[in-house]
């Protein structure tokens, strides 16, 4: 049983070191769809939390109003909606704070940029290529449903997504490909790249930053349905920084080969293996 609640918040939009965008809007705190991966659920605020991850939403519902009045007197460059949260979740469709806050930003005709995996974007589809800058990232991480719901529980099947994705281009919505983060030994590229469907030019791999999540947290939450092998493989890439450094050049290698049969432009985003910011991008 999911548990809602209303957050009074002050402000709508929050300034961000996120490279995506200047600032950053979050409807929601907290998500149902739970993944088990999320880098959200270790936040200070978060962990104060007696509910479990993904069993509890708040529902930020003065923000419509607020930006309304913040964009009387800040001019973002572009607005990333989604950082800690899915803003196509379930709870959209009772409360409604996300579509009002993106015809909020049409009518300013600000940018966005916006991270979901829900297949319930397909819905705003029609609003959502009003600026030439509008983006969205959409996760496509799991080839198998098996192990997708493992680590995406609540989270739309693949079917749904490729649904999804199909109506955003139908759309004329520019879509990128977020393969991320991306857990060592949990899927294959070739895999993913099937799958992922036509019209899409842009794929982006970005590696599970450890330090930002917990890997070892990760790994024991779903070590008995993963081989004892598979965990500790997935364990010893973190274990020093040479062994990162030798997957991230083996994730490269394997991108390069199997993208000769797709040609997507691809970006693979490393986190730094010390440090919790400052990801290095290898573009090509
Ligand atoms: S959908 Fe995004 S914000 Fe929600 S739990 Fe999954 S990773 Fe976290």
């Amino acid at each position: 049983m999911i548990k809602e609640s209303i957050l009074n918040v002050n402000k709508a939009l929050s300034r961000t070191l996120i490279s995506l965008a200047d600032y950053v809007i979050n409807p929601y705190r907290g998500c149902t769809f739970g993944c088990i991966y999320c880098y959200t659920q270790y936040n200070k605020n978060i962990l104060k939390k007696k509910e479990k991850w993904g069993d509890f939403i708040e529902i930020k519902k003065d923000i419509p109003l607020l930006l309304d009045k913040e964009l009387k007197l800040i001019s973002p460059k572009k607005v990333l909606m989604g950082s800690t949260t899915e803003i196509f979740q379930y709870p959209e469709l009772k409360y409604g704070i996300t579509q009002k806050i993106l015809e909020i930003l049409k009518s300013h005709n600000i940018p966005f940029v916006i991270l979901t995996k829900s297949y319930l974007i397909k819905d705003f589809a029609h609003i959502l290529s009003y600026h030439p800058s509008n983006k969205i990232y959409f996760t496509f991480m799991f080839s198998d449903e098996n192990i997708r719901k493992l680590f995406e529980p609540n989270d739309s099947s693949l079917e749904r997504r490729k649904e999804a994705i199909s109506a955003l281009l139908k759309n004329n919505v520019n879509t990128k490909i977020h393969i991320g983060p991306f857990i060592p030994y949990t899927d294959d590229l070739a895999n993913l790249f099937s799958l992922i469907p036509d019209g899409i030019k842009d794929v982006q791999i970005e590696i599970y930053n450890s330090k930002v999540g917990n890997i070892s947290n990760l790994v024991s939450m779903v070590k008995d349905k993963i081989s004892i092998d598979t965990a500790k493989k997935i364990e010893e890439v973190y274990r020093s920084k040479e062994n990162y450094d030798l997957f991230v050049e083996d994730t490269k290698k394997e991108a390069d080969l199997v993208n000769k049969k797709h040609g997507f432009n691809i970006n693979i985003v490393v986190p730094r293996f010390d440090s919790c910011y400052n990801n290095n991008e290898i573009k090509y």
